[in-house]
């Protein structure tokens, strides 16, 4: 599964450049974005090849963008880890589909500020069929889960009229709610806070941003949600078990 997150990552990545131009995913063969030169396939391998040409374009030199890379390790590390925790194949495949689509609206969202519709919405769907069918989650323990998932970051952008963050958040987060089910949606939601206030408090003591400035949100809830998917038990227990000791 690690292999297989190398080549998938390695694919996200043309995703995530060219898909302002969905067509030349599948048509162009892959150049390099300063020389347009074609890469040969053993310039190609994940992770390798950026090492082996020590981040460099082997006919004109420039810098290749470190996005490369960490693209195709983090798949690999969540696919490796997605097969580790549910060893069932078809459930390891179902999540890898749903991790691909979060990891491209992870770096797209840092690098524009923007989550594609087409991406929200095939999550929004893809979740729904995988919570009530192939899990066949209680429809009303989806609700709960949509609910938990969105409901606070729905508020937020109500309340800020699309501020702080925008409806493709919520529509990330609703959609992870139905596959968590509402306890871990809820964890979710808190770890995400947690997680992006600590970055943000981090950033502005590097004084590289300050208080007014929104951060790409979704990154932060698609972290907080596969720490949710993988740990979750382990923490809502250690957490609820700490409630009943007091
Ligand atoms: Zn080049």
């Amino acid at each position: 599964m690690f292999i297989i997150g190398l080549a998938v990552g390695s694919f996200l990545n043309v995703v995530i450049y060219r898909i302002d131009d969905l067509k030349s995913i599948v048509n162009t063969r892959s150049h390099c974005r300063h020389c347009k030169k074609n890469i040969p396939w053993y310039d190609l391998v994940p992770v390798l090849s950026f090492v082996l040409l020590r981040g460099r374009c082997r006919s004109c030199k420039k810098t290749i963008s470190w996005q490369y890379p960490l693209v195709e390790l983090s798949t690999a590390i969540i696919f490796a880890l997605l097969a580790w925790y549910f060893g069932q194949y078809w459930l390891v495949g179902l999540y890898a589909l749903i991790f691909s689509i979060l990891v491209v609206v992870f770096v797209y969202d840092i690098k524009t500020q923007y989550v594609l519709d087409v991406f929200s919405w095939s999550l929004v769907i893809l979740s729904l069929v995988t919570g009530l069918i192939f899990f066949r989650y209680h429809p009303i323990d989806v609700l709960w889960g949509v609910i938990a998932g969105g409901a606070v970051l729905g508020l937020l952008v109500a309340i800020s009229k699309e501020k702080w963050m925008g409806l493709g958040d919520v529509f990330i987060g609703a959609s992870l709610g139905a596959i968590l089910g509402g306890q871990k949606a809820l964890l979710m939601i808190f770890l995400s806070f947690i997680i992006g206030s600590v970055y943000g408090l981090f950033l502005m003591l590097l004084k590289r941003t300050s208080i007014k400035q929104s951060l790409p949100f979704t990154p932060f809830i698609i972290i907080s949600s596969l720490i949710s998917l993988l740990a979750g038990d382990y923490i809502l227990s250690w957490y609820l078990g700490y409630i009943y000791m007091y």
